[in-house]
């Protein structure tokens, strides 16, 4: 079945309207961003929202990605083109650069934004890894006012989040601290395909040791705590490819991939641990460079 059931369209003109909307409506009403995770599901009614409530029009309001000195904060309604495509974002963050590159391809970048790609919480996103990298908050709009959200905590589990059904996920904040760089890898069967796994590290280094280091892995059931304590693991370490690869190692053990088409357990297990690896030692090439100038 390739055709949605019938639905109600209504265009929200701002923020505030689109959440007197999802108030108004309740369950029944979904918004609807890029529509390239939503309309593939009501294609295959794995979705049936009664309403749809087309949020493009607040792309002015919720379009900006604004790189301050403690912290970044980016609208929901950012398309993967412009996190593409942002020259200030790729400076303090290249992990974005990384992971956009690799994300479907030109027409789906077009569309699908940021804050559809963290709402739909699909395990093999790959900007909830990213966020998850560079420890996002996620502010939520509801009639009663905002609150924030760690990412962990928004998202509750594969395709579940925490925003009530009158909430909008309107911003994406991320704290810079510090000397740090980031990367983010990703093995796919074709060019633009989900990933078969991918993984996203960030190191912020004092001197010669790591001050802090966040992995985070995509579309092979990670253990958060488990990868916590690589963090942990990696904080005071000098930099070094046997460092690398214990903690490539760690972050293998760290996942529990299913098998499926796109390949065993055991090879995901790998490709964990590979990924991980690179995008340490990427990351840590990255800062190199820029103390080279
Ligand atoms: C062919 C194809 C290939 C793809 N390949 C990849 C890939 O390799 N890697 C990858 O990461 N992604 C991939 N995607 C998914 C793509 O990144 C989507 O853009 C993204 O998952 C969802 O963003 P969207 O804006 O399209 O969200 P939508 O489909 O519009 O919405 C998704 C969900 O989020 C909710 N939502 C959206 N915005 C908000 C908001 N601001 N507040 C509250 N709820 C909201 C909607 O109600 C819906 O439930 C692919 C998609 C397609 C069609």
């Amino acid at each position: 079945m390739q055709v949605p059931g019938p639905f109600e369209y209504e265009r929200a003109t701002g923020v505030d309207h689109a959440i007197a909307l999802l108030d108004k409506l309740g369950d029944e009403a979904r918004v609807i961003a890029g529509g390239h995770s939503l309309l593939p599901m009501m294609k295959l009614r794995l979705a049936n929202p009664e309403f749809l409530i087309d949020i493009n029009d607040l792309a002015g309001e919720l379009g900006y990605i604004d790189v301050g000195d403690g912290v970044v904060r980016i609208g929901a309604m950012v398309r993967h083109r412009e996190l593409l495509e942002s020259d200030d974002l790729a400076a303090v963050f290249p992990i974005f650069r990384d992971a956009e590159k690799v994300i479907a391809d030109p027409v789906v970048r077009n569309r699908g934004t940021l804050g559809g790609s963290l709402c739909q919480a699909d395990p093999a996103e790959d900007l909830s890894t990213v966020c998850t990298v560079l420890d996002a908050t996620c502010v939520l709009r509801g009639p009663s006012g905002t609150r924030e959200l760690s990412l962990a905590d928004f998202q509750l589990g594969p395709y579940e989040t925490a925003a009530a059904s009158n909430e909008l996920l309107v911003e994406v904040r991320l704290p810079r601290h510090g000397n740090g760089s980031s990367a983010y890898a990703k093995v796919e069967r074709r060019a633009g395909d989900w990933a078969i796994a991918a993984a996203g590290a960030a190191v912020w280094m004092n001197g010669k040791t790591i001050e802090q280091a966040r992995v985070a892995l995509t579309a092979v059931r990670p253990d958060p705590g488990a990868l916590a304590e690589l963090g942990e693991f990696l904080r005071g370490a000098e930099p070094s490819e046997e460092l690398f690869r214990e903690a490539g190692a760690r972050a293998a053990a760290a996942c529990n991939p299913d098998a499926d088409q796109r390949g065993t357990a055991d090879y995901k297990r790998h490709l964990a641990s590979e990924l991980t690896v690179r995008t340490l030692r990427r990351s840590v090439e990255r800062l190199a460079v820029a103390e080279r100038g």
